[in-house]
Formats: structure tokens, C-alpha cells, sequence
């Protein structure tokens, strides 16, 4: 029987999608991952499932239901390991896919999509019912942070009965999802299409409270039975170097706020209209930046990176079944703007307080014999003026700020800056705040990891 090709174009056309921020994937047709959920061979060892998904999903046996048309029988399996493949199944970068044995000498099967077409078939058939709770054990935990993890921790616990309030600082719940993470990659509603259905599970969720400053951690401490810290790490990397103080340059979150705060708190001076950007680091955040500023109308959009550019096909310093260190182009990358790697920013030209651009040198890197970038070296006379009214900083996360909760709570930091658990007060840290700047994925399986043992 011949076999479907893997399909390329998931993406609904860049001169429509750029016109709006509705979701940029396109829906794939029932027929299209039918063919596609037949690519997977059912291996007898599946690294997918165990080298691949952070969460253990059972991949191949899903596949082989979905094949089969049975998509009942495919959500049955999915939702025995994952609570929200709604949120994976848009904007997981498929950990899975890398570690497919198809992927060893040809394109791997296509998971995240058929996840995806999984979650929202059963949405649709209404098969999605609230979590059910186990008889209530009267254990009182308070979750601090209402992002992927957060979410994970307290439908995980609520499931084994305990009485779970969520705390988030901002308007709404979604952490990262909502406030990170663009509407055309999520759209928000799928995230309020989830919590109304843990609300009906008895989960309750206070927003607009900050521990640590509203209320403090250690009166939260006193008073509920565990205590989960799920706050993420927002804590920007900046650039300083002179001119940092000018107007018009912005960290990535605050850039990006505008547009997945639904009209809230949207301030003109984040708006892209008509200005030549130039975007400061070329991972996820930045691919992003570039998305909001194509669809607001930029004249220009630059973005820059300080590390080589990764070989177009697996790096030998990441053998398969390992996330293969190689190149991947963004959604954001087709919808226009440039690209420069191996780009050293020195100082921001600044013209009447405004940012008028960026003076930067070009680097090249010794590279270790299985190709990692080790040290980058200037280039002697690469100095150039990279012309910029608005400038995005998205350099990463670097860790938890050492204060509020960290301080009231006395809670030990790693060197990272990420929060170390302390089950002797009955303190648990999951996501990124407990393992840095990561993955939804990840986010999900370390509060998954963490409360199994409860
Ligand atoms: C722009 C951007 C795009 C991304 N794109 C992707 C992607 O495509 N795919 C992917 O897998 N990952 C992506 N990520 C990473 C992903 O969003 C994070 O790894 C993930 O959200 C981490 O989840 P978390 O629950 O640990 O923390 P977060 O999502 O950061 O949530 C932490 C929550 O805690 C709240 N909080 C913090 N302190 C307090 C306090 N003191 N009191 C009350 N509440 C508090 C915060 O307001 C926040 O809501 C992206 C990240 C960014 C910034």
C-alpha cells in the first residue's frame, strides 16, 4: 500500500491570515488526518511516546484509532494522559515528531495536528465533559498562578479530591497561553472554553490578586493544607547597552500585551503602524513580534540573532531520538520581514530621546565538532547602523525575581533563579518557575510529575 505524504501546507493563506488574528493554521479535513494518522507504523518501540512526549501520550495507539475512524475511541486515549491538548495541540512545537521513527529516514507522522483534530472533535460531538472529582479528602490547596502548569496542578489535584483555589495576578486566567502567546497562534476563547468546565469541577479561581503583595504567601501558607507555586518566569533578559533609556524600545511582553489582552490595556505606543522594527532575538517570542508587527501594518520588520544560523537538517550534536538542534521556520517567517543571524547589538542610536536604531557588528562562531556554537568572535570592520523607530527586546526569560513570594516563604533558589520544591512545609513549585523558561508541554507534565506522588 502506498504511503500519504507527509502534508507541508498547514497554514491558511499568509494574504488572508495577516488581515486578521484569527488562528493561522488551517483546519485539515477529516479525510486529510485520517491519511495522515495511517502514516504512523505502529513501531514496536515508540520513542514518540516515551523519548518524545514530556507527557507520555499514547501516540501510536491513537493514531491507529483515529485511522480506523474511531475519534471516540482516539479522545478516550488522549485524555487518559493529557488534560489539555487543546493548548498542545496548537502551539506544542511536537517534541513527539522529532523522536518518530519515521523521522530516522523520512518526514515524521504528523501528531500535533491530528491532536488537535482529536480534542476538537470531541469538543464538537460533545464528548468533553468537566474533570470528576474523587470524594472530597478536605485538603485545602492554594495554586498561585494560573498558567499551563497552574491549570495542570489544580485539575490534577481536584481530580483526587482535594479543594483547589487558583490565584492569579492578572484580569484572566491563562498565564502565558493568554497574555504571551498570540491569538493567531490560541485563540482565547479556546482557553475560556477549558476553565468554565474546571470552575464546574469545583475549581475556584481568584484573579486580579497578587500573593505576595494583595494577600501575603505566608498567610496563604498558613492557611490552606499545600501550596503550589505555578507563577511562571516573566522575568525579561534586557539589553544594557547605552541608549538603553530611549524611547521606543520594549521589552517583548509588553509589546506583545496589546494584542493578547483583547483591547485591554492596548497603549498606541506598542502599535507597529508604519514603523521600520527591528525585533532583538530570533526564538519563538521574537517569531511572534514579527507576527504582531506584520499584522499591524509595520513598514519594516528586522530581526536580528546573536547565534549561527542551526543546519538545515539534524545536528549531529542532537542524534535522533533527541529534539533535533536544526533549522525550523516560523509561521511568522512567510509572512514577510527579514532575518540577519550572527548580529552583536553595541549601542542604540538615539535621535531626540527616541530610538532611531540599533549599531551592532557581526560575529562568527567556533563551533564544537558536533556543531554547537561554543564562542562567537567580532568580525573586524562589520560595524554597522541598523536603522529602527521601534525596537523589541526578545532575549528570553531569565528566572523568578528573588522577592514577594520567594521572600515571604524563605524559599531556596537554584543558581537559575527557578524555585526549589520544600515538601517539608508541604511547597511545591511546578513549570517553568521550577525548571526556567520552557515549553507548555513541559509546563503541564512537571505539574503532572509532581502531583502523581500525591
Ligand atoms: C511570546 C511567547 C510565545 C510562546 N510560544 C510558545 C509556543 O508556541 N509553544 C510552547 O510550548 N511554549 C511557548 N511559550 C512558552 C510557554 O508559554 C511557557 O513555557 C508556559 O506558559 C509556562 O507555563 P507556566 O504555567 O509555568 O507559567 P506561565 O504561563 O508564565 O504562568 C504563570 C502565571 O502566574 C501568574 N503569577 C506570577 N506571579 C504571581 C503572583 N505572585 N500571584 C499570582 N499570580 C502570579 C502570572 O500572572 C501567570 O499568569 C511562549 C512564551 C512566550 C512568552
Amino acid at each position: 500500500m502506498e504511503i500519504e505524504q507527509r502534508i507541508q501546507n498547514v497554514y491558511r493563506p499568509v494574504e488572508e491570515r495577516v488581515k486578521d488574528e484569527n488562528e493561522v493554521e488551517r483546519r485539515l479535513s477529516d479525510i486529510e488526518i485520517f491519511a495522515q494518522a495511517k502514516r504512523c507504523s505502529n513501531c514496536g518501540i515508540p520513542f514518540c511516546h516515551g523519548a518524545g512526549c514530556p507527557l507520555f501520550n499514547l501516540i501510536p495507539e491513537f493514531n491507529a484509532a483515529v485511522a480506523a475512524h474511531d475519534v471516540f475511541r482516539a479522545y478516550d486515549i488522549l485524555s487518559k494522559t493529557s488534560f489539555f491538548p487543546e493548548f498542545t495541540g496548537r502551539v506544542c512545537p511536537a517534541l513527539c515528531e522529532s523522536s518518530c521513527t519515521r523521522n530516522l529516514n523520512d518526514e515524521a507522522v504528523m501528531v500535533r495536528q491530528t491532536e488537535k483534530f482529536i480534542i476538537e472533535t470531541a469538543f464538537e460531538e460533545g464528548w468533553v465533559e468537566q474533570p470528576k472529582a474523587a470524594e472530597s479528602n478536605g485538603k485545602t490547596v492554594a495554586v498561585i498562578g494560573s498558567g499551563p502548569s497552574g491549570l495542570y496542578a489544580a485539575e490534577s489535584l481536584r481530580r483526587k479530591g482535594y479543594i483547589v483555589t487558583v490565584f492569579e495576578k492578572n484580569p484572566k486566567v491563562g498565564g502565558l497561553l493568554r497574555y504571551g502567546i498570540p491569538n493567531w497562534k490560541l485563540e482565547k476563547n479556546v482557553i475560556d472554553r477549558r476553565i468554565a468546565l474546571l470552575e464546574k469541577a469545583g475549581i475556584k479561581f481568584i484573579c486580579n490578586t497578587e500573593i505576595g503583595k494583595d494577600i501575603s504567601a505566608e498567610y496563604i501558607h498558613r492557611n490552606f493544607d499545600f501550596v503550589f507555586l505555578a507563577i511562571g518566569t516573566t522575568k525579561a533578559r534586557d539589553l544594557n547597552i547605552p541608549g538603553r533609556e530611549a524611547e521606543g524600545i520594549y521589552l517583548a511582553l509588553d509589546f506583545l500585551h496589546g494584542s493578547s489582552m483583547e483591547g485591554e490595556n492596548n497603549p498606541k505606543r506598542f502599535n507597529a503602524k508604519d514603523k521600520r522594527v527591528l525585533i532583538i532575538g530570533g526564538g519563538d517570542t521574537g517569531n511572534d513580534c514579527v507576527g504582531k508587527s506584520i499584522r499591524e501594518g509595520c513598514k519594516s520588520v528586522l530581526q536580528v540573532e546573536f547565534l549561527p544560523k542551526p543546519p538545515e537538517t539534524r545536528s549531529p550534536s542532537t542524534p535522533w531520538p533527541d529534539w533535533a538542534y536544526q533549522q525550523r521556520s516560523s509561521y511568522a517567517h512567510h509572512e514577510g520581514g527579514e532575518f540577519l543571524w550572527n548580529i552583536s547589538s553595541k549601542r542604540f542610536i538615539v535621535k531626540n530621546g527616541h530610538v532611531a536604531g540599533v549599531e551592532v557588528i557581526h560575529v562568527e562562531w567556533e563551533m564544537s565538532p558536533t556543531g554547537k556554537p561554543l564562542k562567537p568572535v567580532e568580525v573586524p570592520n562589520s560595524t554597522e547602523i541598523l536603522e529602527a523607530d521601534l525596537v523589541v527586546l526578545a532575549m528570553g526569560f531569565t528566572g523568578v525575581p528573588a522577592e514577594g513570594i520567594v521572600n515571604d516563604l524563605k524559599l531556596q533558589l537554584t543558581p537559575r533563579t527557578t524555585i526549589v520544591s520544600d515538601p517539608s512545609r508541604n511547597i511545591y513549585a511546578v513549570g517553568d518557575c521550577s525548571n526556567g523558561p520552557s515549553l507548555v508541554v513541559r509546563a503541564m507534565a512537571s505539574a503532572k510529575q509532581v502531583v502523581s506522588v500525591f
